[in-house]
């Protein structure tokens, strides 16, 4: 029951005032609607990371200036951004540790105009900044907003997102070389673009819409650079979003691989309640990151060799065997253990790493290993980069019931997840810190990437401003 409320001329006055406010924010809403004030930014001077030519020292810091914001675009002011380690060779420019092995299998690679390598190009793939001017048809964010850009774009309107895979929204089919559009230039006029058309190692991104997702924290900028870096993003949604496969509460699950993906699928692993949580990685750092973050056994891939798929079914014995009591056998032609969900995230050595090596630099016998490991029924996520094809028992492929998902981002809907994935940062579900080892200022970013490259830190992040 209410108070009783005596109607007063004061009390009329008071309600009709707030009914006003009430409707000038509907208004203020359906505004947003119709787009917002076209953004007047032109020859907004800032600092990039800009890569150009083949080799060592491609990347050099410049001084840009910015073209007008047209459209959809929306211009970022960064604070964060991660170091990727697939973006290894494009900024550092060192050769690969093994050569390149074309793929028996891939299709023709349609003939392109311009070459990436001949372009202005500020690489990274997203970060976390706040909204500095918006295009006219901008409707998502706000001058002001706190945003990710997403390394990953969500439109929801594309054949993909509409089917529930936004991992896969077809706004990504256009970020080649004749894709990409100038968003500043050199002072010699040089045209300037941005990897993937956002770029990250800069003091600004220009993005589309739709790679950007507004998140309202105001959590430390390096931590937020961890979290929504596209590393984290692919790991927590691997374990975590559902689209591909859900882990399942009291499940088994093996992570091969503990750089940064690696080490948010142990922690999304932990998070969907996951009671044994295997986490497989050569380099004893990570091993011992992994443990402090949820995992609770650690493997060497190097000790166990091929015995590694045997130690994984070991670990995941269920209490009983006997078939008429709900058990599962660990052994014979058709095993019943193995992890019941697996997330492959080794990939290939872009470059010698300087701490552990692990087995094979092509990455491919941790994929290979990875299926292996799962447990008939269960579900394999795959989310590296590797060099070659792959080779897997034809039966074991056809008719041993594992299900592979080749997902981008984890399977992640962007504009749904990434809120949900700062709200368990916020929360203090996920640790970012114990991820994001070196933290450099702009200057010192090769300082970062070298030591992402070489594997001497977890990951690198990247602050600006
Ligand atoms: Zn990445
Ligand atoms: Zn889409």
């Amino acid at each position: 029951m209410g108070k009783k409320r005596t109607i007063t001329r004061r009390n009329l006055l008071r309600d009709s005032a707030a009914a006003a406010a009430g409707g000038a924010a509907l208004l203020a809403q359906v505004g947003t609607a119709f787009g917002q004030a076209p953004a007047v930014v032109t020859q907004r001077r800032f600092k990039a990371w800009i890569s150009r030519g083949d080799g060592p020292g491609r990347t050099r810091l410049h001084e840009a200036a910015l073209r007008p914001i047209a459209g959809r675009q929306v211009l970022v002011r960064t604070e964060a951004t991660n170091l990727c380690y697939s973006n290894v060779p494009a900024v550092l420019g060192l050769p690969p540790p093994t050569p390149p092995t074309p793929s028996a299998l891939a299709a023709p690679a349609s003939a392109g105009g311009r070459r990436m390598a001949d372009m202005a190009v500020i690489q990274g793939h997203g970060g976390v900044g706040v909204v500095e001017a918006v295009g006219p048809e901008v409707r998502r964010v706000r001058v002001g907003d706190r945003v990710c850009v997403s390394g990953t774009p969500h439109c929801g309107s594309c054949y993909r997102c509409l089917r529930g895979r936004s991992d896969m929204c077809q706004f990504l089919s256009a970020i080649g070389a004749d894709d990409l559009v100038a968003i500043a230039d050199l002072a010699d006029g040089t045209p300037v673009y941005q990897n993937s058309h956002i770029g990250g190692l800069a003091e600004v991104m220009v993005a589309f819409e739709e790679w950007v997702v507004p998140i309202f924290t105001q959590l430390p900028a390096a931590e937020l650079g961890m979290v929504c870096g596209c590393t984290s993003v692919a790991g927590l949604g691997a374990t975590t979003a559902h689209a591909l496969m859900t882990i399942e509460p009291a499940s088994s699950v093996a992570v091969v691989g503990c750089g940064p993906l690696g080490l948010s699928a142990v922690q999304g692993a932990r998070i969907a309640g996951a009671s044994t949580i295997i986490a497989i990685d050569p380099i004893r750092a990570r091993r011992e990151a992994a443990l402090k973050v949820g995992a609770t056994h650690v493997l060497d891939p190097n000790v166990e060799g091929d015995g590694l798929v045997a130690r994984v079914r070991s670990l995941t014995t269920w209490p009983t065997d006997r078939l008429w009591a709900g058990g599962r056998n660990p052994g014979g032609r058709r095993p019943g253990s193995g992890a019941d969900f697996v997330v492959e995230a080794a990939g290939l050595d872009q470059v010698t790493p300087k701490l552990e090596r692990g087995p094979d630099p092509t990455g491919l016998k941790p994929m290979q290993q990875a299926y292996q490991m799962c447990a008939l029924g269960g579900h394999v996520v795959t989310t590296s980069i590797i060099r070659g094809d792959m080779v897997l028992p034809g039966n074991l492929f056809s008719i041993g019931g594992v299900t592979h998902h080749g997902g981008q981002a984890g399977g992640c809907s962007p504009m749904r997840d990434i809120p949900r994935f700062v709200e368990l940062l916020e929360k203090g579900q996920y640790d970012a810190k114990a991820l994001a080892t070196s933290i450099v200022p702009l200057e010192r970013m090769l300082e970062g990437y070298e030591e992402v490259a070489y594997r001497t830190t977890i990951t690198g992040i990247m602050t600006a401003g």
